[in-house]
């Protein structure tokens, strides 16, 4: 059976504290797609963690952690994150990475960062993780494969196609030095060899494990609207994060899939550029922003400050839609609890007609926000795990959400620890 935890929105909806959560019943935690460009935090009982390419499984001893071949994978800083772990004491996790899953190569860096600064104002606020060179390579079919890395000849040939098209590039339109091939191919190498007790053929794997029962774990990043084809592109990521594309980059049966948990924030967050209808500005962004996660939204992997704003039920709507979502799990709710009126916003206004459905890209940068304001709970909900003992303005809140979205909310979070939650039937 399959469970996928993915996100509504723009990613950092609090996936990895719910992946945490959710993984202790099961027996295989999966990355399925994206790389080390956004990151979890995860707050547990041996402390706090950002893990970015790392399934949410490692804190557990009895979860396999699988790297499928839809993953970006950066062998080098995968291995950072696990000598970080065991030097914060976390016992050896046991890792699995697809045979087919690709090689984030330097240059994959190197060129995001090159085209960032040629785009300049016009860029889309890439991480420079490369994720989008490393993508833009697989579908191009000059990326490499983890299994390629052991075949000498095989290797060669292949880097050599590729960096002769690279050092154009790297000659005529960023005017930066050309690519060596022996220096990486030595390097790569030696990068396989570390990782090669971990690498297995993940498929066949899961196949065998969903057969014995077990219970796989599918973990998105990121979110629907950063998705290439549904989200606001071209402000997406470039590989799919929906909870659909799991069984390609996971190698698994769509018919497996049993749950599609959608995870939201209570109000909205957004690293990078791009549309964002219920953007706030100015002090009212500042104390929201203050106040939000575990200690203020900045994000997990680059540090840099979130873009705030109201909870925008349009947007999230269609976010659980396109993830044909089962359920919807709210987190950060116990942030709201310094406002007297909380708005949520119904629908768009655009070219003076109100629409509630989440349109393409160019309507999307023309849209207004049409709010409710809600009555506020003033209280601070941190911790609480009792549906009972929530304020009633808090419930009314999460019952206006829940028909907006038309999904059940069964799970709330209300507080970044793992225990921080509230199971209503
Ligand atoms: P992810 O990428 O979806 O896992 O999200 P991030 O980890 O980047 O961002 C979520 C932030 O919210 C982190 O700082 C979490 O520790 C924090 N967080 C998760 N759930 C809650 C919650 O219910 N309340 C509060 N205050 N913080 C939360």
């Amino acid at each position: 059976m399959i469970r996928t935890i993915v996100g509504a929105n723009w990613g950092d909806e609090g996936k990895g504290k719910i992946t945490d959560v959710l993984a202790e019943t099961s027996d295989i935690v999966v990355r399925f797609q994206g790389g080390a460009n956004a990151g979890h935090t995860i707050i547990n009982d041996y402390g706090k963690f950002a893990l970015h390419l790392l399934p949410s499984g490692v804190f557990h001893q009895h979860i396999a952690n699988v790297i499928g071949p839809g993953v970006a994978l950066d062998i080098e800083k995968l291995l950072a994150e696990l000598d970080g772990l065991v030097s914060q004491g976390i016992p050896k996790p046991t890792i699995y990475i697809s045979d087919r899953a690709q090689v984030m190569l330097p240059y994959h860096v190197d060129f995001d960062r090159y085209e960032e600064e040629r785009l300049g104002k016009s860029g889309f606020g890439s991480t420079k993780s490369g994720i989008a060179p490393f993508y833009g390579d697989k579908y191009l079919k000059i990326g490499l494969q983890v299994c390629q890395l052991y075949d000498e000849e095989i290797l060669l040939n292949r880097l050599t196609s590729a960096v002769t098209q690279k050092n154009v590039l790297l000659e005529n339109l960023y005017y930066k030095p050309a690519i060596q091939i022996k220096p990486l191919m030595k390097h790569l190498q030696e990068l396989g060899q570390r990782i090669r007790p971990m690498v297995i053929d993940t498929t066949v794997f899961l196949h065998k494990a969903l057969k014995e029962g077990k219970t796989v774990l599918l973990e998105g990043q990121l979110g629907s609207l950063r998705d290439p084809d549904h989200g606001i592109y071209p402000y997406t990521t470039s590989s799919s994060p929906l909870a659909g594309f799991g069984t390609v980059g996971a190698g698994v049966p769509a018919s497996a899939i049993r749950d599609v948990f959608c995870v939201t924030k209570a109000y909205s967050s957004c690293v990078g550029a791009g549309p964002f209808t219920t953007e706030l500005f100015g002090q009212e962004a500042e104390e929201l922003r203050k106040r939000g996660g575990d200690a203020g939204e900045y994000g997990a992997t680059t540090g840099r400050p979130r873009r705030v704003g109201w909870f925008d039920a349009v947007a999230t709507r269609y976010g659980c839609m396109v993830q044909g979502g089962t359920e919807a799990i709210l987190t950060n709710l116990d942030v709201l609890g310094y406002l007297p009126e909380v708005p949520v916003c119904v629908a768009y206004e655009v070219d003076g007609k109100q629409i509630r459905d989440f349109p393409s890209t160019p309507t999307l940068l023309r849209c207004k926000p049409v709010y409710v304001n809600l009555p506020g709970w003033m209280t601070d909900i941190r911790g609480v795990t009792d549906w009972d003992a929530l304020p009633v303005n808090c419930r009314k809140y999460i019952e206006f959400v829940e028909k907006e979205l038309d999904v059940p909310i069964h799970m709330i979070s209300t507080g970044p620890k793992r225990a921080d939650m509230v199971y209503r039937a």
